[in-house]
């Protein structure tokens, strides 16, 4: 068995546990597997370990790997910072946006998703911690501007995404993503009907199962320690 297949193995046993213990339905939790920085090489064996959905932050190197890989069916999630003039690409060539955090970023993404695909599955990226540094909605602007995104044409606002401060502290890491909840039950009793909850990374994925979480986006456990000087394609 190859380090990934092994690691893929340890992670969703790991999911599993996580979700009997919050007594969860089985199958609530999907695994997002983060491949930023990784070859498609490396995509291809957690594809043939039985991994299909997979994440990037970059866009040309996610592109890259779309191309390398179009004749295995993945699902590809984009993750990442959004600027404007990336829009076009991502809308053409993603089948979910979990960083939406701007209504200009939204109506572009809506204006631009090809008409012969499905609606652009999106998550509003909330600044849960209120880190100066971070990207996503402030979070006394989430209600509004979800309310604004789930108007647009094309897109499918499906709920909350979040990249909480980091903590080693299992209390801290599930308040964190408990305010997370609690926002997107506050734009449900508005009326939406969002079933997505984006939460928990390598670190703290079972903190963000135990709150809720219905996607969990995971790279190092995967696919190891990133390198970031490396060459990634
Ligand atoms: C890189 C990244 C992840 C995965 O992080 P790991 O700690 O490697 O699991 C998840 N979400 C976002 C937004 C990321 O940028």
């Amino acid at each position: 068995m190859t380090t990934i297949a092994s690691n893929l193995q340890a992670v969703n046993q790991q999911i599993h546990q996580a979700v009997i213990h919050a007594k969860r339905a089985s199958g609530a939790v999907k695994l997002l597997a983060v491949s930023k920085t990784f070859p498609a090489a490396d995509v291809r064996l957690a594809y043939l370990a039985g991994q299909t959905c997979f994440a990037e932050n970059y866009l040309q190197e996610a592109l890259d790997k779309i191309a390398a890989l179009q004749n295995l069916p993945l699902e590809w999630h984009f993750i990442g910072p959004l600027q404007s003039n990336k829009t076009r690409l991502i809308a053409e060539n993603f089948a979910w946006v979990h960083s939406v955090d701007r209504l200009k970023i939204a109506e572009r993404l809506s204006a631009q998703r090809p008409l012969n695909l499905p609606p652009l599955q999106i998550c509003l990226q909330v600044n849960i911690s209120d880190e100066a540094s971070k990207s996503g909605v402030a979070s006394d602007e989430a209600i509004a501007l979800g309310l604004q995104l789930a108007c647009l044409p094309n897109l499918n606002l499906r709920g909350l995404m979040a990249v909480p401060a980091a903590s080693d502290n299992v209390a801290l890491q599930r308040a964190a993503f408990a305010k997370l909840r609690a926002l997107r039950d506050e734009l449900n009793q508005y009326g939406l009907q969002l079933d997505t909850l984006s939460m928990g990374m390598s670190h703290d994925f079972p903190a963000a199962i135990a709150e809720g979480a219905t996607i969990i986006r995971i790279g190092s456990a995967i696919f190891g320690n990133r390198n970031y000087s490396k060459e990634t394609v």
